[in-house]
């Protein structure tokens, strides 16, 4: 039998075959009819799972390339702009607004720490700042942090709020519109249920009447709205892709936001028991919040990308390493979009046998009763 491949990490991820199919259709032509009335719906579709009125636009990029956008249209160079960040792609947007010529304050905490909204604030005390940029769920250590409190310090202050997005929208709440989020950042190939090349963005008011002078054409906001607003996109978008997360937006519409958000959790509680009840030491917070990506510390002595490999090589299952310094001191097993419980005992499973082929004392079953004891008896507050 060919080798059965899963896909268990924090993005890319599985793509349902509703998906796969509406992606495997003819291709169409992006100005035509055939075209018009998915991209209209999809757009729909975003606005509604971003909680917001505004348009959201739509980029043929991955989430990088969208949080360019957001840099590109609101860094002009010497403007003073707060970054915070915790762990890899808080410190890539700390880089990437300096490299347009912010004169950024970096709030910098250690990777794995979680942002406090109190240090915003004394932060934007001492140095205002023309937005302040945060990570809702870092992945790189599977934090998620509390956007809300976070946004409401820099609005406090009078400093727009851009959110990366990227790995939580639509696995744990944002609220755009209600909590005043000006910039909301994401991706297709997360909890969206979508292949990577699609980024996305929801702009405020607010923020739309902020843009600045950097250079910029293919990422131009104003270009884009205009666009997006006759459904006649700026440039050539990848036509299967947005097929593809019409589909994908559908369905987790049709779940429920809510119901995909308590999902989300039971699925953190689960693979957090899971790792505990193999008596591993969890990186990533023992909280409900934490349900994009478990964060798992190996056992004394085990390379943590040896756990990565051996899944790898035996079972066909792709979990991720450690980022940057965690690399080889932790591995990470994701958990967002098309994901049930059977995937995180099938991920279990597999990390029991592969840390016994490592030398580790593991007891067989442990951790995928754990699991599913989490998963099903306790209710989501
Ligand atoms: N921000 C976060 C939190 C991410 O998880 C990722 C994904 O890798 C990115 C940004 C970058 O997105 P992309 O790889 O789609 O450019």
């Amino acid at each position: 039998m060919p080798q059965k491949k899963y896909l268990f990490t924090p993005g890319p991820t599985s793509v349902p075959p509703q998906v796969l199919a509406a992606m495997a259709e003819p291709v169409v032509h992006h100005r035509s009819p055939d075209f018009k009335p998915i991209y209209e719906r999809c757009l729909t579709r975003l606005r509604e799972v971003c909680r917001t009125e505004r348009e959201v636009l739509l980029f043929t990029a991955s989430g990088t390339g969208a949080f360019e956008s957001a840099v590109a249209n609101l860094v002009s160079p010497g403007d003073p702009h707060l970054v915070v960040s915790a762990g890899n792609f808080g410190e890539r947007w700390a880089a990437m607004t300096a490299a347009y010529g912010a004169d950024v304050d970096h709030l910098h905490y250690a990777w794995g720490e979680t942002p406090e909204a109190d240090d915003v604030r004394s932060r934007l005390r001492e140095r205002t700042a023309k937005a302040v940029w945060v990570v809702h769920s870092e992945t790189s250590t599977g934090v998620v942090a509390d956007i809300q409190s976070l946004a409401a310090a820099a609005k406090e202050a009078g400093a727009l709020v851009v959110v990366d997005a990227v790995s939580s929208l639509g696995a744990v709440p944002c609220e755009t519109d209600a909590w005043g989020l000006d910039v909301v950042v994401a991706g297709s190939q997360k909890a969206l249920m979508t292949p990577p090349g699609l980024g996305l963005c929801a702009v405020s008011e607010a923020a739309s009447a902020a843009t600045g002078s950097s250079p910029r054409f293919y990422f131009d906001w104003e270009r884009t709205q205009k666009a997006q607003a006759k459904l006649d996109a700026a440039f050539t978008p990848s036509v299967s892709l947005v097929a593809g997360l019409d589909v994908a937006l559908g369905l987790l519409l049709e779940e429920g936001l809510e119901a995909a958000f308590d999902r989300h959790v039971r699925l953190g509680r689960a693979a957090r028991a899971g790792a505990k009840a193999m008596g591993l030491e969890l990186f990533s917070p023992d909280d409900d919040r934490s349900a994009v990506v478990t964060a798992v510390r190996p056992p004394e002595g085990v390379d943590g990308g040896d756990v990565v490999k051996g899944l790898r090589d035996r079972f066909g299952i792709t979990i991720a390493g450690g980022q940057g310094e965690l690399q080889g001191k932790i591995f990470r097993l994701g958990h967002i979009g098309w994901f049930d419980v059977f995937d995180i005992t099938t991920m279990l499973a597999a990390v029991e046998c592969v840390l016994g082929d490592l030398g580790a004392e593991i007891e067989r079953g442990v951790a995928v009763t754990a699991a599913l004891d989490a998963y099903e008896h306790q209710p989501v507050a």
